[in-house]
């Protein structure tokens, strides 16, 4: 490890890639340290056993026409569809006819008219005390208010919802998101296995204590997730201010987490669609991903209080859940067919903690809080530091090149970054 650099970024996630690249282009000496023994962080594609991509983490390219990752896809030859996925609905072990199902669309409309009104008089309130709690749609929608989200509806502030810059276009990732993020980072040199454990701020430059050794910079750019910092993993001398301890625990981190189960896909008709959300008894619905990419598989989504339950309660639940689910849908003899399964839990992953950042109600402002400079020393940059696309990857890569930026300015140099 390099002693003495211009600039040390902390964490090779999207953010602290970006921010890296960004910097080296600019001419100034980078080291990235990474705690984990790959980069990524939230995005990673595991290889299955039948050579299949399986992304544990991000999947989608949200708000696709917006998207830098849509653009550096094309130019890497990294597959993706550019198309929504079409789903179905299933109640208590019943296909909802297409007119019934429809109604989901005007549902959805009135959840954001009723955020939007209570967020037009100035209001910071929750999902939950936002919206009508008597729609037959409700379970479903606070269902993908978890999804998008992580967390559960009195959780979240409507400020997440109604800032979120959303194109309505999610373009699954044949390739794997988190192939697609390494082959983009490929060159970004990393530090491995190097977790930062104390951060020294107070002088004229940063002195950063890993487990490999010690550090000087001039700048620090810490792209490590809201989690993480609520957790005390990275000690700063002299401690953060109370504004910024503030919005680290106003962004917590909720939960998501994917279940691949191994199915031969032949067991699908081909009039099934490709998504189904099954409802049934008194648990949260679950979305199910029906041979994705002509995949032998099936993947089950959980989110919020929910996936943290069966995280806890182990894989063998989560396993069960989903293989609950697609009996309710499909019939009993599914569960048969099953083989193996592959199953994140972010939750546990000590790098990260959780899934992604959910503004407290009342607190949406914490997020341009938390993306502030300390000292001129100190930066910040992660997808809970986005204003209008956190909780995604593409968003935690604009928030790494912000950080570029501002570090930059403060050594003096606005030319070479844009
Ligand atoms: C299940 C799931 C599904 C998702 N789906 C989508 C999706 O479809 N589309 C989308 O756009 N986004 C999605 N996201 C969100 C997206 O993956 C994240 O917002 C984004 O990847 C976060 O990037 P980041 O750089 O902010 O943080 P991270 O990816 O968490 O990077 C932080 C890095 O810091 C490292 N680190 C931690 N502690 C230390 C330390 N002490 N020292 C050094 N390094 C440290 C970590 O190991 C990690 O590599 C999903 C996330 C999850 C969990």
């Amino acid at each position: 490890m390099v002693a003495e650099v211009d600039v040390a970024v902390v964490g090779a996630g999207a953010a602290g890639l970006a921010a890296t690249r960004s910097l080296l282009q600019a001419g100034l000496s980078v080291t990235l340290l990474e705690a984990d023994s790959r980069s990524g962080g939230r995005a990673h594609t595991e290889t299955m056993r039948d050579g299949s991509p399986f992304d544990l983490g991000c999947h989608w390219l949200h708000s696709a026409s917006i998207n830098p990752f849509v653009v550096i896809a094309d130019q890497l030859g990294c597959r993706y569809q550019k198309r929504a996925v079409s789903g179905r609905y299933v109640r208590g072990g019943r296909w909802l006819p297409v007119a019934e199902a429809a109604t989901l669309e005007q549902a959805l409309i009135d959840y954001k008219v009723a955020m939007a009104a209570a967020w037009s008089r100035g209001e910071d309130i929750s999902v939950f005390e936002a919206i009508d709690r008597d729609s037959p749609w409700t379970p479903v929608l606070d269902y993908f208010t978890a999804l998008n989200t992580s967390a559960e509806v009195d959780q979240v502030s409507i400020g997440d919802i109604l800032n979120y810059q959303d194109t309505e276009e999610d373009w699954p990732v044949s390739d794997g998101y988190g192939e697609l993020v390494t082959r983009w980072a490929a060159g970004i040199p990393v530090q491995l296995n190097t977790a930062v454990q104390q951060i020294h701020w107070d002088g004229a430059g940063v002195a950063v204590e890993t487990v490999r050794g010690t550090l000087t910079a001039s700048r620090i750019i810490v792209a490590v997730s809201t989690g993480v910092l609520a957790a005390g993993q990275i000690r700063f001398m002299p401690e953060l201010p109370g504004s910024k301890l503030a919005a680290i625990a106003a962004l917590p981190l909720g939960n998501y987490n994917r279940i691949r189960l191994e199915i031969d896909r032949h067991l699908f008709a081909d009039d099934l669609p490709e998504r189904i959300v099954v409802e049934h008894g008194e648990l949260p619905p679950m979305s199910l991903a029906l041979r994705p990419y002509q995949q032998d598989c099936v993947v089950g989504m959980v989110a919020g209080r929910y996936a943290d339950w069966l995280e806890r309660a182990g894989p063998e639940a989560s396993r069960q859940a989903v293989i609950d689910s697609l009996c309710q849908a499909l019939g009993n003899d599914m569960a048969k067919h099953v083989r193996g399964d592959r199953q994140s839990a972010w939750r546990g992953n000590p790098y990260v903690l959780g899934a992604y950042s959910a503004s407290a109600p009342g607190q949406f402002h914490q997020r341009a809080a938390l993306a502030g400079p300390l000292n001129e020393r100190l930066f910040f940059c992660g997808e809970a530091t986005s204003t209008n696309q956190f909780c995604t990857c593409h968003g935690a890569k604009i928030t790494g090149e912000r950080a570029a930026i501002e570090v930059a300015a403060s050594l003096g140099i606005t030319s070479r970054l844009h």
